[in-house]
């Protein structure tokens, strides 16, 4: 259950009451909110004057549902927003890692061509080798910082562990929190500090249900601020990568408040069908789309299957906006 108290309930009382109930409390601007375990249906007796409204929940998925609030959230990444009224739909796109000087500057040129606002690029890498590249890390966020200072984009990068979950947060302004890291609270607690951006991507054997959980960290953290991204699960199927979980897409947009973006790269894994994934993303009126794009794919140093040359993007982002247009979005 969620309960907001009335502006004028003493701290002394306001703590009493999320004693009593177990709550999480924070307070998001204008009201003190509780959140109690989603068992608790009724406020307890006693606290009626300082209460002002309270929602039962049906799950743990509360401050991301749209029982609590009925419309998806309006997010702000730079000077465009998503979800809300807008009818936006971001791409984000950049390569999977920065890897040098003059690959992010190539792809952040080409990038502002094509009318990309949101500039993507992991400096840690969570790779299933520890041979394989791990990213420039500091390095590389200095890299985005550079781009973001000349170009003006709006910097996407991810959080591999807690230890430069900091870095991060410093250097991006959407923070990242990868597929094999979403379930770490250590990172979950650190982004529900600031208020910038956090968007979540789905671990690949992760129901809807944990996956909405591990958005309310954040939320229940004061920062409201989350975005969903599903990027494929894990299924009996091996031809793909992973495998899109639209259904799962729409059963996020049914009952949580989050904007969602859809990453078909991690999905397909491979170069030839993430047009016309795109396509189908965008044709489920989803809030934004995520892609890998590097200038030459063929010595991307992670990733190197699934990032589109620099051709083949901008014939994407040609073919998704009749699109978008046909189901009422605007591509921003
Ligand atoms: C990435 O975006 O490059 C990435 C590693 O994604 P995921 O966490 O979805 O695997
Ligand atoms: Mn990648």
């Amino acid at each position: 259950m969620i309960i907001h108290t009335k502006p004028n309930a003493s701290d002394t009382d306001v703590n009493r009451l999320a004693k009593e109930t177990e709550s999480i409390l924070f307070h998001n601007g204008e009201h003190n909110v509780l959140v109690t375990p989603s068992k608790m249906q009724s406020p307890p007796d006693g606290f009626s004057e300082i209460i002002d409204q309270s929602w039962p929940m049906a799950s743990d998925i509360q401050l991301g549902s749209k029982s609590y609030l009925n419309q998806t959230r309006e997010i702000k990444l730079g000077s465009v927003s998503i979800g809300g009224n807008t009818k936006n739909t971001i791409v984000i796109a950049g390569p999977c890692s920065v890897e040098s000087n003059s690959q992010i500057k190539q792809s952040a040129e080409f990038m502002q061509k094509l009318g990309i606002t949101a500039l993507r690029g992991g400096c840690y890498k969570p790779r299933t080798s520890p041979y394989s590249f791990q990213g420039l890390g500091l390095e590389g966020l200095k890299l985005l910082s550079k781009m973001r200072a000349e170009f003006g984009f709006t910097i996407v990068s991810e959080v591999r562990d807690a230890t430069h979950v900091d870095h991060v947060i410093e250097h991006a302004d959407v923070i990242q929190v990868g597929a094999k890291s979403m379930y770490d609270h250590g990172i979950l607690r650190a982004c529900a500090k600031t208020q910038k951006p956090i968007l979540i991507k789905r671990g690949f054997g992760t129901t809807l249900q944990e996956f909405a959980q591990a958005a309310e960290f954040v939320l229940s953290g004061g920062n409201p601020n989350v975005i969903l991204c599903e990027r494929g699960i894990r299924t009996f199927e091996t031809k793909t990568r992973f495998t899109l979980d639209l259904c799962g897409v729409a059963w996020l947009k049914e009952n949580t408040n989050l904007p969602i973006i859809l990453d078909p790269s991690h999905a397909l894994g491979y170069r030839y069908g993430i047009s016309d994934l795109s396509k189908a993303c965008v044709a489920m009126g989803i809030d934004g789309l995520l892609v890998e794009v590097h200038p030459d794919p063929s010595v991307a140093k992670s990733d190197a299957a699934q990032q589109l040359r620099h051709d083949q993007f901008a014939k994407l982002i040609k073919d998704i906006k009749p699109v978008a247009t046909a189901v009422g979005r605007n591509m921003v």
